[in-house]
């Protein structure tokens, strides 16, 4: 045994305390965080062990819509569409009902069972509200089995009484890294601020959806913050965020994240929220690269199509990919997972003398 396994115990060890309920220590968690890249596989066994009871091999599928686009107030510095940022996205007010019923349509035919309505806004006016919730109305008429999330920011008292009546499902609102290292990535609100939005939503009886998002300079102890903050909140959904940097903001030039430690970060979220979604979101791509299948392992959710500003993996490559690991998405027809000829993939080098 090494001097690592002695001190911590073997991966397995783990899955059997979260199985039992258990919270990780912190001493277990930060291991997590430090586990040799050379025996991440029996990390990810480990955690597999977890979202397979709970999970077993689903996958969801959800789909992102930018319902206002690249004019927030705010200051977040990893964020393409804040007051401060440069980057040449689209901008553009929010979106009404015919919009994101046609957006529900594109969902729907992606195979993503959740649709997330994401506007850009410090936090919604009780106008703004009214426009989504009559949205959400219409949608749902149409389309009762796709479940509807908002992310409209920091909420005031009642609203999201009135989203809930109208029939939203869940509300997104990350609480992105820990209270210590809030004050490094945003000035125009704290992190007391989130928390306060994820609590009226728990409050209104909406499903919550929270996460983070790590390669901020964050140290493993706000990592570990933030993962315990959100099993104490019991959020339902837990999307993990991975830093897209952006030119035009000021963590363009950060690079902290190798695709194993991003391993780990799921696998930790995983065994410390056993029962919660987890969803691999912004960044899978740019930081899981040839990785991107493992993460399935301690996740069991993506989202599939674009992310709000940047593009995402081709949909019909991520649908592949779930197939062929023999995992199952959820709302989707059996299939036969065999491409209709081999040979059609086979394509030839150039002709061209050496
Ligand atoms: S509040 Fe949201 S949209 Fe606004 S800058 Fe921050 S992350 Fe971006």
């Amino acid at each position: 045994m090494t001097a690592f396994a002695e001190t911590i115990g073997n991966a397995q060890d783990l899955a059997e305390k979260s199985l039992q309920g258990e919270e990780l220590s912190r001493e277990e968690a930060l291991a997590v965080l430090n586990w040799p890249d050379d025996d991440v596989l029996s990390l990810l066994q480990a955690a597999f062990r977890v979202r397979q009871t709970y999970f077993g091999k689903t996958v969801k599928l959800n789909f992102l819509l930018n319902v206002q686009s690249g004019i927030c107030p705010e200051d977040c510095g990893y964020c393409s569409q804040s007051a401060i940022s440069d980057a040449p996205v689209d901008k553009y007010k929010l979106m009404g009902a015919e919009a994101i019923m046609e957006a529900a349509e594109r969902a729907i035919a992606n195979k993503a069972t959740r649709l997330c309505m994401v506007a850009s806004m410090r936090g919604p006016s009780d106008k703004d509200v009214g426009s989504v919730a009559e949205a959400v109305r219409q949608v749902k008429s149409q389309y009762p089995q796709l479940e509807l999330c908002a992310c409209l920011g920091l909420l005031k008292d009642g609203q999201a009484e009135t989203l809930e009546a109208a029939g939203v499902d869940a509300y997104n609102h990350n609480l992105n890294t820990s209270e210590r290292h809030y004050g490094e990535i945003c000035s125009t609100h704290g992190f007391t601020d989130r928390l306060d939005t994820v609590r009226k939503v728990r409050e209104a009886g909406i499903s919550s959806c929270s996460g983070a998002l790590f390669g901020m300079g964050e140290t493993h102890d706000d990592v570990l913050e933030v993962a315990y903050r959100l099993r104490e909140l019991q959020v339902e959904s837990i999307p993990i965020n991975f830093l897209v940097p952006i030119k035009g903001t000021p963590m363009v030039a950060r690079k902290d994240l190798t695709p194993v430690q991003c391993l780990k970060i799921l696998c930790l979220f995983r065994l410390l929220n056993p029962r919660s979604t987890l969803r691999i979101a912004g960044g899978r791509e740019l930081h899981l690269r040839a990785l991107q299948p493992l993460g399935l392992y301690a996740a069991n959710s993506l989202f599939v199509g674009d992310y709000l500003t940047t593009e995402g993996q081709a949909a019909h490559l991520d649908i592949e990919m779930i197939r062929d690991m023999g995992f199952e998405i959820i709302g989707d027809a059996p299939v036969d997972n065999a491409p209709e000829s081999l040979a059609d993939r086979v394509h030839f080098t150039s002709k061209k003398s050496h």
